[in-house]
């Protein structure tokens, strides 16, 4: 396990009984252990890199950090009414319904690389509906890149297509 997981708290039953949440705020909150995630995250990923999507709501901290580092611009996908202007949107599963993603229209021009931030990787419902919005605009998408990756849920099998990078890893719940 990376030396970074001792940062990451798991917090028994939140948001709800039986989820194990992975919660990155005591990973954040230590100046040390937040540069150390991004220069893992940004070592993972060499190639130029135009747009960093960012996903809702902690893909924004990580993928608006890395933005910078790469001299990339930041487009959030967010949750549904969120953003102003007009809008691609893309509806994906939850464990119980369906939940949809935004991006803006205009946020990625047809040939741009783009590189996918978020987290974490669990079933990989949200990254595959992310990757999609941003093949509808026509971007390219160099990879995925998550801090971590619940691989006991075998996300990477909704994102067989491309490349998936993620620095800690859990192999069980
Ligand atoms: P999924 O679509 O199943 O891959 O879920 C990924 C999204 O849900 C990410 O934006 C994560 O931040 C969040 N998420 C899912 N499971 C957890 C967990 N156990 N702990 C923290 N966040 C989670």
């Amino acid at each position: 396990m990376h030396d970074l997981a001792q940062y990451i708290r798991t917090v028994p039953d939140f948001p709800q009984k039986g989820i194990q949440f992975k919660d990155i705020t005591t990973l954040l909150k230590d100046p040390e252990a937040f540069r150390l995630s991004l220069d893992a995250m940004q070592e993972r990923f060499q190639e130029p890199v135009d747009v960093i999507v960012g996903i809702e709501s902690r893909g924004f901290i990580f993928g608006g950090a890395l933005a910078e580092r790469y001299r990339a611009g930041f487009v959030p996908a967010r949750k549904p009414g969120k953003l102003p202007a007009e809008v691609e949107s893309e509806a994906y599963e939850l464990e119980y319904g369906t939940d949809q993603l935004e991006i803006h229209k205009d946020a990625i021009q047809p040939g741009q690389a783009v590189l996918i931030v978020d987290d974490l990787l669990a079933t990989g419902g949200t990254a595959a509906a992310t990757a999609r919005l941003v093949e509808r605009l026509g971007g390219k998408i160099v990879g995925l890149l998550f801090l971590i990756e619940l691989a006991f849920l075998k996300g990477r099998e909704n994102l067989k297509n491309y490349r998936v990078e993620s620095i800690i890893q859990y192999s069980e719940e």
